[in-house]
């Protein structure tokens, strides 16, 4: 009995300890790494106060720094979570001419920001969205309309979309290709098609986090991560004093935070050519990948980092590696533990506590299945408790031979 939790001990420990030598592995310091930052300005509309525009603008000029504005061309007149009829306010002369200024400067990207950025119906799977459910011919008619009149106020080119709450689906794609769009920047978990011609360009973190979020490309692996902070002018405390995290001067210290960095620089959505829908995708596995670890287990998923294809290849497999470390070290452990109780039922002759130990484990692991398949759980709660009863199972079981290999040894003893 003795052999045995000395066994089982020692492989539990060495699987625990493999998990420190992954990350380590996983953290990667790059050399020569050039960190994007993009910084993307929603919500501008015809009820935005034309003071808003030039203050943002004149902090990006102070530091020779630019960002993408996501403009509204008929902003709903009450409140955007109602869906209900609504009438609108067009983009005015004064706010277009502001913009427009500040892009022919180079200092403003100005990129699509819905239509009305109305929601079409409360709480769409926990999530407001203009866009997402509608018909492809109604997403179609909207956005070519809200290129048009930005185009025709504006007088530049419209070619990123940017859809309010980062809410989109697959018609709302192929509407943006069909009106020409070049570049859809939302979140990084939407809907992304390997084939689109689209580049996918994702908000990763907000401007509070910004330094934090520099600090961990500076550790992601690859050369060339890419960081996009997004910003509202609520943000800003004399805009909101509720909701706001930092004054413009603070903001313009960032600004100048930024450009002190020698490996960071600072340029609009749309000039991201790297922005593949491919690399896209490999990120969104990344963050999906990192809901099958246990929470509280620390995992370099670099949440705040758009990795490039490459490094996001290598984050994953280090992640299947962490995977299988963690929950084959669990296995093990349950095994042993299991092994070991069992066989001390068995050995004292508790028939019908063996037969109810040795039937727990099945009764277990199909009710884990079900409850799991109903749930529609498939993180790391489920994973933890299906590998937990597995090697139950494994454990309890394996005391059936062990016990019947007894008298059998016993016999060959005698000759
Ligand atoms: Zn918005």
């Amino acid at each position: 009995m003795t052999r045995h939790i000395r066994v089982g001990v020692l492989v539990g420990v060495l699987c625990l300890t493999g998990y420190s030598p992954w990350m380590t592995r996983v953290r990667a310091e790059g050399f020569d790494k050039e960190i994007t930052v993009v910084l993307r300005y929603d919500d501008p509309s015809g009820k935005t106060p034309v003071e808003e525009i030039t203050r943002l603008a004149e902090a990006l000029r102070r530091h020779e720094m630019c960002c993408t504005v996501g403009v509204i061309p008929f902003a709903c007149a009450g409140d955007s979570h109602d869906p209900k009829e609504q009438s609108f306010h067009p983009l005015t002369e004064p706010i277009a001419e502001a913009l427009a200024e500040s892009a022919r400067e180079g200092l403003f990207e100005i990129g699509l920001h819905g239509y009305s950025h109305q929601t079409n119906s409360r709480h769409t799977e926990g999530w407001f969205s203009e866009f997402k459910g509608l018909a492809y011919e109604e997403q179609l008619e909207k956005i070519a309309e809200g290129k048009n009149v930005l185009e025709r106020m504006l007088g530049l080119s419209v070619t990123t979309f940017i859809p309010p709450w980062n809410s989109y689906d697959a018609n709302t794609v192929r509407a943006l290709e069909a009106a020409e769009f070049r570049c859809l920047s939302a979140n990084p978990i939407g809907t992304a098609d390997a084939a689109s011609s689209l580049l996918f360009a994702p908000a990763t973190t907000s401007l509070g986090q910004l330094k934090d979020a520099v600090k961990e490309a500076r550790e992601a692996p690859g050369s060339a991560p890419v960081v996009m902070a997004l910003l509202h002018n609520y943000d800003f405390r004399e805009v909101d004093a509720a909701r706001g995290t930092m004054t413009y001067e603070q903001f313009s210290q960032t600004l100048q935070w930024l450009s002190r960095q020698n490996d960071v620089k600072v340029v609009r959505v749309g000039d991201l050519a790297d922005a593949t829908p491919r690399r896209y995708l490999d990120n969104r596995r990344l963050l999906r990948m990192r809901k099958l670890f246990p929470r509280f287990l620390p995992v370099e998923s670099y949440w705040s980092v758009h990795l490039s294809e490459e490094a996001a290849l290598h984050v994953r497999r280090s992640m299947w590696l962490g995977l299988a470390v963690i929950y084959g070290a669990e296995v093990l452990l349950a095994a042993g533990v299991s092994f070991i109780l069992a066989q001390f039922v068995s050995a004292r002759g508790y028939r019908w506590a063996m037969k109810g130990i040795l039937l727990l484990g099945p009764v277990l692991l199909l009710g884990g299945l079900v409850w799991t398949c109903q749930d529609g759980d498939f993180g790391a709660k489920a994973i933890l408790a299906v590998a937990g009863i597995l090697g139950y199972c494994g454990g309890t079981w394996a005391v059936v031979p062990y016990r019947l290999g007894f008298p059998l040894r016993r016999g060959l003893k005698r000759h």
